[in-house]
């Protein structure tokens, strides 16, 4: 598969390829050593440092500036930083909570996703997919069955989910950092092949939220957190739905009364897996289990059990809470009154709301919607009630939520991973310029 377009061979100063290395480059002030990684503390340290190198090289990527190797060297090391916790013959996988406690964790995607970087970032976007597409049956018919769906369009809105959507998913929210080609890929799709690209998420806006994770520039998506009932504009304001203040002292109540639970021992692995805890804007999350299945369905149900007392005791008469359960996280909604009695707060509901705020036009097509799982499908659902010119990327092997998505949106495809879905996004951006005939010196924009 050959990206339809003479992008640089590589991104870092080889005095070929790439050949606007005039501009002074933008260097992060840190670089990371090889170093220890014996906590969940060690191990989110590392990777918020990975986004403080990461944030700089996409920025010099879209400017058409080249990449300072010593970024390159700092990646590696927090790679092989990881692999030695990882690779460990004794205590292989092994993360200490504290001095007597300790759990198995899977660094495979962290692992995973800085090589992706570096040999993306080393031998340049080509290879980089002839890369990933052998990591992948039949990717190339995948891509050129995306390319084909996507038609050379140019959406009003580019909605889409980010975990297990455009990126990978990740053992632990918190290290889910966006790598490097991801946010290259989204962006420049972003830019060339949409006017309004928003993601919308489950995780908040802000801490330990979307924004602390991501790493494309700024002014490119709307990110909207907590399933849109918070979110951050182009111009950087941030907007926040209304919420009934005697409903947030309960929610307050019921977010420190959980918050408790991890000073049982049974319970405070909860804590440290998957998406953890996260207490959003109208909704707190707490996983009970994670990608790798690490932790025992019993102590899993249990926890579920726990927070379903928790929720009964504040609110007997469930008139303020819904709890839903995705199998691997719990996630307790405020309430909103919908058309069947009360209900959750959704991401249609969110779409709506920003749509209130900032005017999408979302009368106006076409639309594009990506996501993975079926919470996904109210935001599908929204614009499907505005106009009919919609289409749908979603990615999933689950033959039922196809048939969902396929019968609610007939213009729509099925990809098996997010990187399948990444590389036809940013292979269609690139065929987009390539059409407008664009010579700006930014390689991408
Ligand atoms: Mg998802």
């Amino acid at each position: 598969m050959r990206s339809p377009d003479s992008t640089p061979s590589t991104f870092i100063e080889k005095g070929q390829g790439f050949s606007l290395p005039t501009k002074e480059y933008s260097i992060p002030d840190i670089d990371i050593s090889l170093q220890p990684i014996h906590s969940f503390k060690d191990l989110f340290h590392l990777k918020a440092l990975t986004r403080i190198i990461r944030l700089p090289i996409v920025k010099n990527i879209f400017s058409a500036r080249v990449i300072n190797p010593r970024s390159i060297e700092s990646l590696k090391n927090a790679r092989r930083s990881l692999e030695d916790v990882y690779f460990r013959d004794y205590e292989t996988s092994i993360i200490h909570i504290d001095d007597i406690h300790s759990i198995n964790v899977d660094l495979s995607y962290e692992i995973r996703e800085l090589k992706k970087d570096t040999y993306y970032l080393e031998h340049g976007e080509d290879s980089f997919i002839d890369y990933i597409s052998k990591l992948y049956n039949n990717f190339d018919g995948h891509v050129m069955r995306g390319l084909e769906f996507l038609d050379n369009l140019h959406f009003n809105c580019f909605i889409t989910d980010r975990d297990g959507t455009t990126n990978n998913y990740c053992g632990h929210y918190r290290s889910s950092i966006q790598p490097v080609y991801n946010a290259i890929f989204l962006s420049r799709f972003a830019s060339l092949c949409t006017e309004n690209p928003i993601f919308i998420t489950s995780a908040p806006l802000r801490n330990f939220g979307i924004i602390d994770v991501s790493v494309n520039p700024d002014n490119v998506f709307i990110y909207a957190g907590s399933k849109g009932r918070e979110f951050l504009d182009l111009d950087l304001v941030e907007h926040r739905a209304f919420i009934d203040p005697a409903r947030q002292v309960k929610l307050d109540e019921l977010a420190a009364k959980v918050s408790e639970l991890e000073k049982k021992t049974e319970f405070e692995k909860f804590f440290y897996v998957g998406s953890g805890l996260q207490l959003k804007f109208g909704q707190l999350t707490i996983a009970r289990q994670d990608v790798a299945n690490s932790i025992a369905e019993e102590d899993s149900l249990a926890l579920l059990q726990s927070i379903s007392d928790i929720v009964r005791e504040i609110d007997p008469d469930s008139s303020i809470f819904k709890i839903v359960d995705t199998g691997k996280d719990i996630e307790v909604i405020l309430t909103v009154n919908g058309q069947n009695g009360v209900r959750g707060f959704d991401k249609g509901d969110g779409l709506k709301f920003i749509d209130d705020q900032i005017d999408l036009c979302l009368d106006k097509g076409p639309h594009l919607v990506c996501g993975d799982t079926a919470s996904d499908l109210p935001m599908l659902e929204a614009v499907l009630e505005y106009t009919d010119d919609v289409y749908a990327i979603f990615v999933t092997r689950d033959i039922a939520l196809s048939r969902k998505v396929v019968q609610l949106c007939p213009n729509t495809l099925i990809v098996p991973s997010p990187d399948i879905l990444l590389t036809i996004l940013g292979v269609a951006a690139l065929t987009m310029k390539r059409r407008k005939g664009r010579k700006s010196p930014g390689i991408f924009l």
